[in-house]
């Protein structure tokens, strides 16, 4: 996988790298083809102290126009279910695997993944959000290294150092998959729960729901 070098910061650690230092580096990106097809990159966009990183697969119609991700049909689904873990979308981050859309929406392949995955890396040393959020299998198998299926891993929390990651599925798939939108609710509310069991400044907060599920060291760390 490359390694994204960053001028000055040969010996990285968590949040010395800022989001616009990546984005700078990322320029005018044409590491790979989708470079030669995209409107706008979609880097990213939200807090960038959040807890909360919710990681997506890539750029839909709407976000390479507008240069945000999640403003499509997704995003409004998204945004619909946020306050399920009593987040809203001014106190999270959000980016995805990929920066740039793929043609006609098409899945993003190996090659496009390998090229784009230096900064999403980074995104996350810089953000060093608590919870990674991934939707999807895209995100899912980039953040646990792992070829499973979100079906098979969600509905649990997994540790991969200091990242607790929430595995679910991808909000435009419950558009098409009715029958999974309780199941992402229920995960976004496992999140909810371990936020409220694990306060930012660690004081315990009374009255909270038991913890989520023992979180089990995760396939590898991203
Ligand atoms: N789907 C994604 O995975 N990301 C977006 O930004 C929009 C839709």
């Amino acid at each position: 996988m490359p390694v994204m070098h960053i001028p000055g910061h040969e010996h990285q650690r968590p949040k010395e790298v800022t989001l616009a230092e990546i984005e700078d580096v990322l320029g005018n990106c044409h590491r790979c083809p989708l470079g030669d097809t995209r409107t706008n990159i979609v880097f990213g966009v939200g807090d960038p102290n959040a807890r909360v990183m919710f990681i997506g697969e890539g750029p839909g119609r709407n976000e390479d126009l507008q240069g945000e991700p999640f403003v499509g049909a997704a995003g409004h689904k998204l945004d619909s279910l946020l306050s399920i873990a009593g987040l809203t979308r001014r106190e999270i981050y959000i980016a995805n695997v990929v920066k740039c859309r793929p043609p006609s929406n098409r899945n993003p392949l190996p090659g496009e993944i390998e090229a784009c995955s230096p900064f999403l890396r980074e995104q996350i040393r810089s953000v060093w959000p608590d919870v990674l959020v991934c939707l999807g299998n895209f995100a899912t198998q980039f953040v646990l290294r792992t070829d499973k299926g979100v079906t098979h891993l969600r509905g649990r929390l997994y540790q991969t150092g200091h990242f607790v990651v929430a595995p679910t599925f991808h909000p435009a798939a419950c558009i098409y998959h009715s029958d999974w939108q309780p199941l992402l609710e229920q995960d976004l509310a496992m999140v909810g729960a371990w936020l409220r069991e694990h306060p930012r400044d660690g004081a315990a907060q009374p009255g909270t729901t038991p913890a989520a599920p023992a979180a089990p060291e995760g396939p590898k760390e991203e």
